[in-house]
């Protein structure tokens, strides 16, 4: 028989499948153990030890144990440390809260240490369980926790200056739809652009749009710390980091593709 590995520690659900007629393999974030794969015996059954245990959005305890080589573990004991029942209630803060979670997903390295992304992840939920109204739109929240998430990646897009150039990048482009002044915007060339070097990019066969300034600066706010208080700005702001995290991870979370509405700079 071959050694497993045994550990615990505080988790999060990121996602759950049905196994056989009665147990859940559950994708976890671990604040210690980066992601795991677990399988969960028994989940669906009233007397489990992990009914009532597994649900999306709780900070959980958990005890697993792990082939030697990695791969499929065991999960051997659950209990919840932080039940978020206001998240499931509300479809907006369910939606917000289901992003992240795919995104994390996205991005946890197996075998990584993931602290940030376990407390990036946790404070998120945390805000969008709050008791009585949020602190900010549900989607501003998100676009924090999307900055932040650029941001350790290294993949911030410029939202001031010009991406390639480093100099200023007038918003001098024609206003949309009452969107305020735009900027070239361009993902592939990382982010914002001045005019000379969008015509460069575009010359160079990149797509380049343009993004109005105000959804450029609510992201950068976001970025700091401080969630966009207006609903559009919070909407756009997480369409941008969305689009860009999509562009540059190459693939498409589900709810990014229900979320995403104009077509992609
Ligand atoms: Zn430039």
């Amino acid at each position: 028989m071959s050694r497993r590995v045994r550990a615990s520690g505080r988790a999060l659900v990121l996602a759950r499948a049905p196994y056989g007629e009665s147990s859940l393999v559950v994708r976890v974030l671990t604040a210690e153990h980066g992601p795991q794969r677990l399988l969960a015996r028994g989940a669906h059954r009233a007397k489990s030890a992990f009914a009532w245990t597994l649900d999306l959005f709780d900070e959980l305890e958990l005890r697993w144990s792990t082939p030697q080589h990695g791969g499929l573990g065991n999960l051997e004991a659950g209990t919840v440390r932080i039940r978020r029942r206001r998240i499931p209630a509300d479809l907006e803060r369910y939606r917000a809260a289901l992003c992240g979670l795919e995104l994390a997903d996205l991005v946890a390295r197996p075998g990584e240490d993931e602290g940030a992304l376990f407390a990036g992840l946790g404070a998120l939920l945390q805000a969008l369980d709050a008791e009585g109204p949020l602190p900010a739109p549900a989607e501003g929240l998100l676009a924090t926790f999307e900055a932040r998430l650029l941001a350790d990646l290294g993949l911030m897009p410029a939202l001031e200056g010009c991406a390639v150039c480093g100099g200023t990048a007038p918003a001098d482009q024609p206003s949309e739809r009452g969107s305020g002044p735009r900027a070239p915007f361009s993902s592939g060339a990382g982010g914002r652009l001045c005019r000379s070097c969008a015509l460069d990019a575009r010359n160079a066969g990149r797509r380049v749009g343009t993004l109005a300034e105000r959804d450029l600066l609510a992201l950068q706010q976001a970025g700091s710390g401080q969630p966009p208080a207006d609903a559009d700005r919070a909407h756009k702001a997480h369409e941008i980091a969305a689009r860009f995290l999509d562009y540059h991870l190459d693939t498409l979370p589900r709810t990014h593709q229900r979320f995403a509405s104009a077509p992609r700079p």
